[in-house]
């Protein structure tokens, strides 16, 4: 079973929107969807993720958090100087949030685990040749997610 503790310290590209991650990372996936390709403007997004508790952020932070049409309970944070994702934080209960990294965004990319699956794929812009498992249609996306957030549970 691979490390997957991760302490490090994350940025937006431009570095006014800093925090911390210290903790077990729970999945990592590459976001074919609509609103990731607007919000990263990429084909898609490379997310790890958490549990939000091992995410600090700084008291004064300059993270504008909004809620987009889906998924309704993830609130995206961007940096309000250069308008790129920071983290979002998507409540699963209440008290229970997990949190959405870009993976870019941690100072050593290299150190998280590899990635697990590309979901959202029927919203590909163009296809991707390699050997992860390509998950069509939403609830089977959110069903993959899901199950890498429960798996993470009895680890
Ligand atoms: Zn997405
Ligand atoms: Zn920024």
């Amino acid at each position: 079973m691979p490390d997957l503790s991760v302490n490090q310290s994350c940025s937006c590209p431009c570095g006014q929107s800093t925090f911390t991650v210290s903790g077990v990372a729970i999945s990592r996936f590459l976001c074919h969807c609509q609103i990731c390709q607007s919000i990263y403007k990429q084909p898609f997004a490379d997310i790890t993720t958490f549990w939000s508790g091992s995410v600090s952020l700084p008291e004064e932070h300059s993270i504008q958090f909004n809620r987009y049409r889906l998924p309704p309970a993830l609130r995206r944070g961007t940096c309000a100087t250069c308008d790129a994702p920071v983290v979002g934080l998507l409540s699963l209960a209440p008290f229970v949030q997990l949190a959405f990294v870009p993976s870019k965004n941690f100072s050593a990319p290299a150190a998280l685990p590899s990635a697990g699956a590309h979901i959202f794929y029927h919203r590909r812009v163009c296809d991707v040749h390699d050997s992860l498992r390509k998950v069509n249609g939403y609830w089977p996306s959110e069903l993959a997610v899901t199950k890498m957030v429960m798996g993470s549970l009895f680890r």
